[in-house]
């Protein structure tokens, strides 16, 4: 006879979780989903939560959405799944030609994958071996190292780790790691170079939100652009050496939804064109509408030689993900066996059909419902009621692009000293708010607020309603 399920004991005692010290995790209650419904979660117990995080930044259209359900039913009823290595299949086809339609630029090439990371670990292999054949393998014109910037993340494998700058993440894993150079972070929060003492605490409404803009513009706070000095400070010493740049555009996400000043990601790049070094846009979680536009890297008219895309590409609904090139980045990959140009990397679930079936009718909701005005929408409303929160007495800083969204708690506000990691102030806020029917997942002391665009104005407005009084209560010395 079956055993009658524990499933908290079993979780336990048999499951390793993610980015999770299981000192505390075992101590506490688990939350165990059993089923989703738009925008809402259910667990065992019958309780259900808002899921403000989009299933870690993922899902587009809710959950349990019936076009897509559809989708994978009519692509299971075909086939689930038949290699990519020396086959094809229909879905995927469809989808690369799709994809090339939308990508900015000239990006008509997709090599698939299944995660965000390796999206990135291919663009950085694709990059590193284009200079090889270029140079026809000369030792002297390899370019083995790469530009980054502080707090960036790109994933957790060893190659998208070595691009990656949160020290907490990644520092210990240094001696397995390949050369990168770190360059400043557009952190105007916390920069080192705030001479006029206004420090940029709010941006909220500056990118696709527009005006009325909360916060100081860039000029005010004195900026002269160090961050960006810093960046062609390494090119210009090292151009020869690199062969990629890689960048979050408009947000970089898990440094603590870090969203860009207008200008640099445009800026950024002309570097990268001035020092002829590629430019790799990790899309993997600004992609697909979340900051407002299709693709973050349309708001500044930015053309990577790199896009990578995973997270909301299947719509949240299955592990699929994209790295996007150009022709004639593709071309010098292509020749002769002999001449031994081929991209030896693929996985045994690359471009796995039941992925790229959902990832198409994904793509054509979002046109069908015009998810990206919704997302505006919606994002226009979260500025309006996030301005309730500017005057809390230990809200440090409020960063929003789209429907992305960082809140930083502090100590004092007076001079941004940060609370005492032990505190888990940002924990702390997210359990409290269990208590509402909210979920959220912080990155330590900012809570990330990520709902997915199809949230009702009446669930956004209690959301930000509801983490007021948490933090008001919360932070109460
Ligand atoms: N790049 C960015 C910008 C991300 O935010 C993430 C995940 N949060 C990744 C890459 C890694 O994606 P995955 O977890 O699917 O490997």
């Amino acid at each position: 006879m079956d055993e009658k399920p524990d499933l908290e004991a079993w979780d336990k005692k048999f499951i390793w979780h993610p980015f999770t010290q299981h000192f505390i995790w075992d101590k506490e209650p688990t939350l165990i989903i059993s089923s989703g419904k738009g925008a809402y979660l259910k667990d065992i117990r019958g309780r259900s939560f808002l899921d403000a995080v989009s299933s870690l930044w993922v899902n587009l259209h809710g959950h349990n959405n019936p076009v897509l359900n559809k989708a994978i039913e009519r692509q299971l009823k075909k086939i689930s799944h038949s290699t990519f290595l020396g086959l094809s299949h229909v879905p995927a086809i469809k989808l690369a030609k799709e994809l090339a339609g939308l990508a900015p630029g000239d990006l008509t090439r997709t090599f698939y994958s299944d995660n965000g990371a390796t999206a990135v670990e291919i663009a950085l292999k694709m990059s590193f071996q284009f200079w090889r054949e270029k140079k026809g393998r000369r030792s002297s014109g390899v370019r083995d190292e790469f530009l980054a910037i502080r707090g960036s993340y790109h994933g957790d494998t060893l190659g998208s780790v070595s691009v990656g700058g949160i020290d907490t993440f990644h520092s210990k894993f240094k001696p397995l790691l390949f050369k990168t150079h770190f360059a400043l972070p557009p952190y105007c929060y916390r920069c080192p170079f705030n001479r006029t003492g206004v420090s940029h605490r709010f941006r909220l409404g500056e990118t696709v939100t527009e005006s009325p803009r909360i916060g100081k513009a860039r000029e005010e706070t004195g900026c002269r652009w160090e961050c960006l000095r810093n960046v062609e400070d390494i090119l210009k010493r090292r151009h020869q050496k690199i062969a990629s740049a890689i960048v979050e555009p408009v947000v970089q996400g898990a440094n603590g939804i870090i969203v860009m000043p207008p200008g640099y990601i445009s800026a950024f790049e002309k570097l990268c064109r001035k020092y002829n070094v590629f430019l790799i846009a990790d899309e993997v979680a600004t992609g697909f509408g979340r900051t407002g536009t299709m693709f973050a890297c349309e708001q500044e008219n930015v053309r990577p030689d790199f896009l990578c895309l995973a997270k909301g590409l299947t719509g949240g609904y299955s592990p699929l993900a994209a790295t996007m090139t150009r022709e004639r980045i593709f071309k010098a990959f292509k020749g002769p066996v002999k001449e031994g140009r081929t991209f030896f990397h693929g996985h045994t679930y690359t471009a796995h059909p039941l992925g790229a079936a959902v990832a198409l009718a994904s793509l054509k909701l979002i046109e069908n419902v015009k998810l990206l005005e919704k997302s505006r929408s919606m994002a226009h409303l979260m500025r309006d009621e996030l301005i309730q929160l500017v005057d809390l007495p230990h809200v440090g800083s409020i960063r929003q692009a789209g429907l992305m969204a960082g809140i930083e708690l502090v100590k004092a506000v007076t001079n941004n000293e940060s609370y005492s990691p032990e505190l888990r102030i940002g924990a702390r806020i997210c359990k409290k708010l269990l208590d509402y029917g909210i979920w959220l997942r912080p990155l330590g002391d900012v809570i990330v607020l990520m709902p997915p665009p199809i949230i009702s104005g009446h669930d956004l407005k209690r959301l930000i309603r509801s983490l007021r009084d948490v933090i008001l209560h919360e932070t109460r010395t």
